[in-house]
């Protein structure tokens, strides 16, 4: 029997090649396996296959490896073995190009094809017939230049070459030209992978057993690396790793030569001399092991018994993270007391707690309350003076211990009752909280756990937490801030409506007054004009006699006419103010209101030689309303227009139905009554509605029903527009503006709703 193949050593009749490559391939199966669960991107498919051929590989290893098996079979399986070795490099293109994050170009596919080509026929070489002797005897075979297993071995590994070249040629290049360090970290990993594998391959293609074997285990090593890099995007920084292990590497050895040398020394001490070797070479190698102990354990332990005895804050930065996060949503300084405090304790493990809050006082001086987040607090708020040391140095930012208000020289000129309410505290450090140099109060901490005092580090961290305090507080005086303005703005706004409800009142009792009082006035003024009545009956005959009573009687009559007439515009428009006006609805035609309403005060018009002009009204719908109260309103508008236009002057008074179109929705009949009189200033057009209201000074009031600007109590168009809006009309005045010599007029609308009606009711057929 010819043994061909690297004598393997066997146990049990079983080569130990075989059964590591079956644990190998068992290690490939479940890197296989764990690799094609969950999705299957590009680079992941690419590791597949290539992990499937590495898996093959190996099994075909298991069997070139067997004794027992039938040579031909052996051969073949180790010819395959080689043919896929030669393929391997290239497949790992399939994931070395989406590694790079770029598609396989394809000439790289051209470039496999080709080379899985060669190999496949370069496989078949040592099969040729007259090379068939020379198998058996493959190993033993003088390796000369021509023999064709030899060729086909030496293209094979030509192959091989060529592939590994390119693939991690190209993840060498990619490494050299990224820029972003956490791909160039990735691309590192890659590249470990790959030389891992090529190293384990390489060995596999020597002749020596113990080569192959180990070969066999890095390759696998290197790819379960590239396997956990095509899934995980996560990975440590392996120039940290590197470092570490150098910085490692280099203490210990330091370490260990120091050692080494120590009891080199004291060895020639004692015995004067040394041989190297073996002795020096021992304590060297004694001291690097003492070394390594030191530092893997020794280390350890130094580090755990020193947080043990000396605690501190391990992570400051975290610290401060984790209070800010925590304080800074809260708008209560309470809370900002409780939490900040929870968090310090775990921190420092303190035991009392508090937040101190500063406040200039109206009568100089500083008041300082106390809010407690652990432990307790008194009552008391303290009072600062403010020339106080203690309050100075906090102000410029010093944090002080309670040990040195006591007992430092430059704090013995504070007060007796400043120091006493700090002692009352019973607290150990105060770190001041400022913000723009203003101090806003204190972090007031209680000894910390464990230790007595706060070391410089906890007094730097503590600082910066209180600078993340002083911006919370400061927020939380901007929101009492703007809450005490709203509750001002709202007591604002309650004053306002009680005012508001207080005129109102008012406006009532006015109205109630009026209405009392034209009452009260109507009764003795009806008595007035019954006397007067009767007086005038009695006098009978003597009247004609001498004109004198006749001119009395006539002028009390008046008199008594006008202010009746004017206690009963009191009395109406109180009613329109209550909104207690009693309307009693009939049909009406608007000639005849517009007839009744002028019919008495055409003597009038005479009298002041004005024309009266009533435009044909023609096709008027008829309108349902109060009809004595309209005539009153119009007539009153008429009135005035006689009133305020000069001797002469003409008064036109023309009606139209205003359709539904021009009114928005609803029909309306709409009666203009235009003069030629003084007119109305555009800002008193409004006014004049208002009861009371009266154009230019007071003094020049006159008064008269008929008379050139004699004016009434003004209460004539405030009754016009109650009586108008009653019967759900309108009524407005457009004037060019006041002028008395110029007379530029005004015209009065007044728009009454048609109240739809049977089909043909109009004008003249009721
Ligand atoms: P009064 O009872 O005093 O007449 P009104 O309410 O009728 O009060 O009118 C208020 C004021 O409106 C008048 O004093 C007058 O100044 C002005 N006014 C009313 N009608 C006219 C008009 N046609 N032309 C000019 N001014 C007028």
């Amino acid at each position: 029997m010819v043994n061909w193949s690297p004598p393997f050593p066997v146990i049990g009749g079983i080569p130990l090649g075989a059964i590591l490559s079956a644990g190998l391939v068992g290690i490939y199966g479940l890197l296989l396996g764990w690799r094609l669960r969950g999705p299957s991107t590009g680079p992941i498919a690419g590791v597949a296959l290539y992990g499937g051929l590495g898996l093959l590989w190996q099994g075909l290893w298991g069997i070139a490896v067997w004794e027992g098996i039938p040579h031909l079979m052996r051969f073949t399986a180790w010819n395959l073995a080689g043919l896929l070795l030669s393929c391997l490099p290239f497949a790992a293109w399939l994931w070395i190009w989406p590694f790079l994050g770029r598609p396989l170009p394809g000439s790289a596919m051209v470039g496999m094809g080709m080379a899985a080509g060669i190999a496949l026929i370069v496989a078949t070489l040592p099969y040729r017939p007259e090379t068939a002797k020379g198998l058996l005897a493959w190993w033993q075979a003088a390796r000369w230049p021509g023999d064709p297993i030899l060729a086909s071995w030496g293209i094979r590994e030509g192959l091989w070459g060529v592939g590994t070249a390119v693939g991690l040629g190209g993840l060498g290049w990619a490494y050299r030209h990224t820029t972003r360090p956490l791909h160039r970290n990735r691309l590192a990993y890659g590249l470990l992978g790959g030389l891992l594998i090529t190293l384990g391959e390489g060995l596999a293609w020597t002749p020596r057993a113990d080569w192959i074997a180990l070969g066999w285990v890095i390759r696998a090593g290197g790819m379960g690396l590239v396997g956990a890099l095509s899934r995980r995007s996560e990975l440590p920084s392996l120039q940290r790793i590197g470092r570490r292990l150098l910085v490692f590497t280099f203490s210990w050895i330091l370490q260990g030569g120091l050692i080494g040398g120590g009891l080199a020394g004291l060895r020639v001490l004692q015995e004067g001399r040394l041989e190297f070797i073996p002795a020096g070479v021992e304590l060297l190698l004694t001291g690097l092991v003492g070394a390594w102990m030191t530092m893997v354990i020794g280390w350890p332990l130094h580090q755990w018994l020193r947080r043990r005895l000396m605690p501190s804050v391990e992570d400051p930065a975290a610290l401060v993270r984790r209070y800010a996060q925590s304080i800074s949503n809260l708008l209560d300084v309470q809370r900002v007391a409780q939490v900040a405090f929870a968090v310090l304790q775990e921190a420092f493990g303190l035991r009392q707690g508090l937040l101190l809050l500063f406040e200039d006082q109206p009568g100089g001086g500083v008041e300082a309350r106390a809010i407690v987040g652990l432990g307790e607090a008194p009552s008391e708020p303290g009072r600062f003076a403010l020339d106080s040391p203690i309050l100075r140095a906090w102000q410029e930012g010093h944090p002080l211990t309670q040990y040195q208000i006591d007992f430092g020289a430059a704090f013995q000129s504070a007060s007796p009752e400043e120091r006493r309410w700090l002692q009352s505290l019973g607290v150990e450090l105060f770190i001041p909280i400022r913000s723009q140099a203003l101090l806003l109060g204190c972090l007031a901490l209680g000894a910390r756990g464990g230790v007595a005092a706060y070391s410089p580090a906890d007094v730097d961290l503590l600082a910066s937490v209180a600078e993340q305090t002083a911006a919370v507080l400061q927020n939380i005086r901007l929101v009492e801030d703007l809450r005490r303005l709203n509750v001002r703005l709202a007591e604002l706004n309650e004053d306002l409506a009680r005012t508001a409800r207080r005129l109102e009142k008012l406006d009532r009792a006015k109205t109630h007054f009026i209405e009392i009082a034209s009452h009260e006035l109507r009764t003795p003024l009806t008595h007035i004009r019954g006397y007067a009545d009767l007086l005038a009956e009695t006098l009978g005959e003597q009247r004609e006699a001498d004109g004198t009573m006749e001119r009395i009687l006539q002028g009390l009559r008046r008199s008594a006419l006008r202010l009746e007439e004017i206690v009963s515009a009191m009395l109406d428009i109180s009613q329109i103010d209550a909104e207690a006006l009693s309307i009693y609805p009939i049909s009406i035609q608007i000639p005849t209101l517009i007839r009744m309403a002028v019919e008495p005060l055409e003597g009038a018009i005479a009298e002041r030689r004005q024309n009266l002009i009533i435009e044909p009204l023609e096709d008027l719908p008829v309108i349902h309303g109060d009809l004595t109260r309209l005539v009153q309103a119009l007539r009153h508008i008429v009135q005035n227009a006689i009133k305020f236009t000069p001797d002469g002057g003409t008064i036109t008074i023309r009606a139209r139905s205003v359709p539904p179109e021009e009114a928005g929705g609803s029909a309306y009949v709409e009666i203009a009554v235009q003069d030629t009189g003084i007119g109305i200033d555009p800002e008193d057009q409004v006014l004049i509605f208002e009861k009371f209201y009266r154009v230019g000074p007071i003094e020049l009031h006159s008064t008269g029903s008929v008379k050139f600007k004699g004016a009434g109590p003004g209460l004539g168009l405030p009754i016009a527009r109650g009586i108008i809006e009653a019967h759900g009309g309108r009524i407005w005045v457009e004037s060019p503006g006041y002028d008395e010599t110029r007379c530029p007029g005004s015209t009065f609308y007044i728009w009454l709703p048609v109240i739809s009606r049977p089909e043909g009711s109009r004008v003249g057929e009721e």
